[in-house]
């Protein structure tokens, strides 16, 4: 199938890139839109409904970005516009407390039980931002240990992948990051729990809190080893470490308690975002109510925000954790998830490439690539032009997968039988040309 976008001679997409990039820097307000990485121009979306997106030359695709993780309902699910719609009828905007607070906090503290007591904000950045202070407030310690290849926001001191194999000393990823903001911040490798034990060591008493996404999915999607993940608790109940988990990508998406509650594992912190606003924005920070309590105006660690706990985004996140908890829909992603890998993984088999998969409820992610996946250097490893030439094709077909090698994709609840019966034909005729 070729679509109207590559017949025309210059597409609208095309013409409003033109345009964008005269407004706003590269035409796109988060890097990663603008289709640099797999070489082309970017899609402008006019509208999307369930398991849809359209653009603006009025080309449909079956949408496996899903807003990047907060769409599980699919897009404009009704249930969610009503009381978005009734939300709004009320005011938009109160800078002052609503009883929505307290519903969602409520909700999501039954969903994950290592919550006590949780702070809303915009977005997954400033939660990340917030659990770091918070963490250092408490500890009174300044070093915090991140891992190569997880990604927690653009947030300056997290800003910060690796330097070069030998060094753990921290390097922005960035300019504009000042080198002082990062001094503290130490890299480790995931899955390596003996590197954290060294960093540990060498930093005793020093390290305020031990960050990562549990299951990553910013460097594509890498399965943790469960000894890893209760080594890292073991080692920051030992040591007085904060234990962030960062299930801005994972909370809701995995499973309803999160990708704690798949590893049995609990962090005493937990940041969230993405699903829990309901395709508005939203984050969230929380854990236990003696680390929490170290947060303004209970305690001397500010933080604030003026649209925080909107009262239209609290409507959106309700809605949607609502629905989630009464229809429990993650056994059927996870069985979906799961055929769509094998499918994908049997399709690049026939085309002589293998593949390397990972799928959590409706959070799924595959490498091209001969050995298994374990951490950041692997992934880089990995065969990205292969990726590149499958997004290609799959666009073509009319299948919208994320333009980077490095995300994770994702279902929603409106993707029907048909919609994946349909990617995995197309995927056939994809791998076969890799
Ligand atoms: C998306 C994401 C963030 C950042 O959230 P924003 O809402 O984009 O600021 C942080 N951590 C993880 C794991 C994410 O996937």
């Amino acid at each position: 199938m070729v679509t109207k976008a590559e017949t025309a001679s210059i597409s609208t997409s095309e013409s409003l890139f033109e345009k964008a990039q005269r407004h706003i820097p590269g035409g796109v307000n988060s890097p990663v839109r603008a289709f640099r990485s797999v070489g082309m121009t970017p899609l402008f979306i006019s509208r999307a409904k369930g398991s849809h997106i359209f653009d603006a030359d009025g080309n449909s695709y079956l949408d496996y970005v899903g807003s990047w993780g907060p769409m599980i309902l699919g897009h404009a699910d009704e249930r969610v516009l009503e009381a978005v719609i009734r939300a709004c009828r009320n005011g938009t905007s109160f800078g002052a407390p609503t009883e929505s607070e307290i519903t969602l906090a409520a909700k999501i503290k039954s969903a994950v039980p290592s919550v006590e007591l949780i702070r809303f904000v915009n977005s997954g950045n400033e939660a990340t931002q917030g659990a770091l202070r918070v963490a250092r407030g408490y500890t009174g310690r300044d070093k915090i240990v991140k891992f190569a290849g997880c990604y927690h926001g653009s947030v300056d001191p997290l800003l910060v992948k690796a330097g070069s194999g030998a060094t753990t000393l921290g390097v922005p990823d960035s300019l504009g990051v000042p080198a002082a903001v990062v001094q503290d911040t130490l890299i480790a490798e995931f899955n390596d729990l003996q590197g954290v034990e060294n960093l540990s060591l060498r930093n005793s008493g020093q390290i305020a809190a031990i960050i990562l996404e549990v299951i990553p999915g910013n460097m594509g999607v890498i399965k943790p080893d469960a000894g890893f993940l209760r080594g890292l608790r073991e080692l920051c109940d030992r040591e007085g470490i904060v234990l962030v988990f960062d299930e801005v990508m994972t909370g809701f998406r995995v499973a309803w308690g999160g990708a704690q509650s798949l590893f049995q594992v609990f962090p005493d912190i937990s940041t969230f975002g993405k699903i829990i606003g309901g395709g508005f924005p939203v984050g969230a920070y929380g854990g236990k109510a003696e680390i929490m309590s170290q947060v303004a105006p209970l305690g001397g660690v500010y933080q604030a925000g003026t649209l925080s706990g909107n009262p239209v985004a609290m409507a959106a996140g309700i809605t949607t954790l609502t629905i989630l908890e009464k229809e429990n829909p993650y056994p059927k992603l996870d069985e979906r998830s799961r055929n769509l890998m094998d499918a994908f993984a049997a399709a690049a088999r026939a085309g002589g490439k293998s593949l390397q998969t990972a799928c959590y409820g409706g959070m799924m992610g595959f490498f091209f690539s001969e050995g298994t996946v374990r951490n950041y250097g692997h992934a880089l490893a990995s065969d990205n032009d292969s990726y590149i030439r499958f997004f290609r094709g799959m666009l073509n077909e009319g299948i919208y997968f994320a333009p980077s090698a490095y995300e994770a994709m994702f279902i929603s609840t409106a993707h029907e039988e048909q919609d994946f019966e349909r990617t995995v034909e197309a995927a056939q005729r994809v791998m076969a040309t890799l």
